[in-house]
């Protein structure tokens, strides 16, 4: 691919030396993330190669695609009030949802934020945590049907989507045992424990009529809440995927081609496809197609899961500003950026030693927004970039200095939205929906996919360089879906039949 696409064209360009030797260096680190002509399809190729092995067995390094017992894709008819419960990496937010049946819905909801305390206790703290909000929440919200409940014990109980976003070995529609913590848990007696069922048995206790239905991903969760709000003029929702902190996606697949899912275990699945959270942020953790520049490398060795998660180490928002700290890095130990007196006396301490405490050099200092604010700099001087970068660095770099890093970040920013299509383009290819619907439409999440300058004209540009073709892409819209974890939970609850 080349660097001249019509979204990365400059309205008014920066008067600067293109000879100096910082420019032909940066131009050669941005060159470094341009990926080849061809590669696109050929990527596709090796995910679906991929992604049939995760069907047929689990491994260790391979593309985990797990069956997520959620089968119906919703018409955006469906009607009724629900809880939805979801717990990430801060925040425990109890909503409740009601479905309009006409692809609206409203929503009230509550969050808080999990002490630290409670995050390294016991499996007892934790769930009582858990508990005593949603006890709190229906005595506000829901008191009526509370009462209702206490007059009539054979009342129906409200059904629960619970957006669970940790690991976790799912055996049933709303059972599930947590395989390990992270986003900063340790709650040790809590791993190897069906989290839903201790907390239904908590709930149940307490007496408050509420049943824990489905257990959600996030990704399964936006492919429903897509599929239900869409605009009418799209096609039908065939995938869900997560373009934040990190990347992944759910499809749906008919169940003999999930060879390794044992339908036998699983006597209550009754329809002939399945919706799959592929956690496809492990695709190509070998390497066999994979860019891999010095600077991929070295983001890949600071992480805490070296050789593992190596797609998404190259498209999501936690790595590019990353990725982009990290080439500055490289050209200001060359002695070609950052060399003013003003940048020198920041980056330097008196005795000549490095700076440790600038963000220059503190890994994971820069988040996205870094390279998003440069991408779609069309400014003669470049100044929205100087302000966001120089809040980061203490200083005001050059105006050739930030052409520079201009050039590097458009460049880690397109390889990223152009690598976000290979999954996409792989699973429309794979499950032929081209071939079986007259549009196909994507719902996506996440700060990258909404807020990156560009990322989904580029993702766009990317899926018509595979063998989707022009025309293929003319044929299928990509839109945020809002609140997966509160509507597409929702809306998973619903779809559960009574299992217990
Ligand atoms: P999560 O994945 O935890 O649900 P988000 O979807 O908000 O959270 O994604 C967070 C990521 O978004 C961060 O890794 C950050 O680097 C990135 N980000 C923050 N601001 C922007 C921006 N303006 N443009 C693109 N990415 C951004
Ligand atoms: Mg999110």
């Amino acid at each position: 691919m080349t660097r001249s696409s019509p979204s990365l064209s400059s309205t008014s360009i920066p008067n600067i030396d293109r000879n100096s030797k910082l420019h032909i260096k940066a131009s050669e680190i941005a060159d470094l993330f341009v990926l080849e002509n061809g590669f696109l399809q050929k990527a596709v190729d090796q995910y679906n190669i991929q992604a049939l092995e995760g069907l047929a067995k689990h491994t260790e390094r391979g593309l985990p695609m797990i069956p997520s017992y959620v089968s119906d894709t919703p018409t955006g008819k469906e009607v009724g009030t629900f809880l939805a419960l979801d717990l990430g990496g801060t925040n425990f937010r109890v909503c409740s949802v009601e479905l309009h049946g006409n692809s609206t819905y409203s929503i009230v909801q509550k969050k808080t934020t999990v002490p630290d305390s409670i995050m390294k206790s016991t499996l007892h703290e934790f769930i009582n945590y858990l508990a005593d909000r949603v006890q709190e929440f229906l005595n506000e919200y829901h008191a009526s049907f509370l009462q209702e409940c206490k007059k009539d014990s054979s009342h129906k109980p409200l059904k629960v989507g619970f957006t669970f976003s940790f690991p976790v070995n799912q055996t049933h529609i709303n059972r599930g045992t947590l395989i390990r913590w992270t986003k900063g848990y340790d709650i040790k007696d809590a791993v190897g424990k069906d989290i839903p069922l201790a907390l239904q048995q908590e709930l149940d206790k307490r007496n408050l009529h509420v049943f824990i239905a489905a257990v959600v991903n996030d990704t399964v969760g936006t492919l429903m809440s897509r599929a239900y709000t869409k605009p009418s003029n799209c096609g039908d929702t065939v995938i869900g995927c997560i373009f934040g902190t990190g990347t992944n996606g759910a499809y749906s697949e008919p169940l003999v081609n999930i060879t390794k899912f044992d339908r036998s275990a699983a006597p209550e699945v009754k329809s002939d496809e399945m919706i799959i959270n592929t956690e496809w942020g492990s695709f190509d953790n070998d390497l066999k197609i994979l860019p891999n520049n010095k600077y991929d490398n070295q983001v890949n060795l600071n992480t805490r899961n070296p050789g593992f998660h190596m797609f998404e180490k190259r498209v999501s928002g936690m790595f590019l500003g990353e990725l982009l700290r990290l080439c500055m890095v490289d050209l200001h130990s060359q002695g070609l950026l950052f060399t003013s007196p003003e940048a020198k006396a920041e980056l330097f301490t008196t005795e000549g030693n490095i700076n440790n405490q600038s963000d220059l050099f503190t890994p994971w200092s820069m988040n996205t927004a870094v390279p998003a604010v440069f991408h779609s700099d069309n400014t003669p001087d470049l100044s929205p970039s100087a302000k966001h970068i120089s809040r980061h660095l203490q200083f005001t770099p050059t105006l050739e200095e930030l052409v520079s890093i201009q050039l590097i970040a458009r460049s880690i920013g397109k390889r990223a939205a152009a690598m976000a299509a290979i999954p996409l383009a792989g699973a429309i290819i794979h499950t032929r929906a081209l071939e079986k619907h007259e549009k196909v439409d994507i719902g996506a999440d996440g700060s990258v996919v909404e807020n990156y300058p560009y990322f989904q004209e580029m993702i766009r540009e990317a899926l018509a360089q595979t063998s989707l073709g022009p025309k293929g892409v003319e044929r299928i819209t990509l839109g945020i879906a809002k609140d997966g974890s509160g509507v597409g939970a929702a809306l998973c609850a619903l779809e559960a039949k009574e299992y217990h």
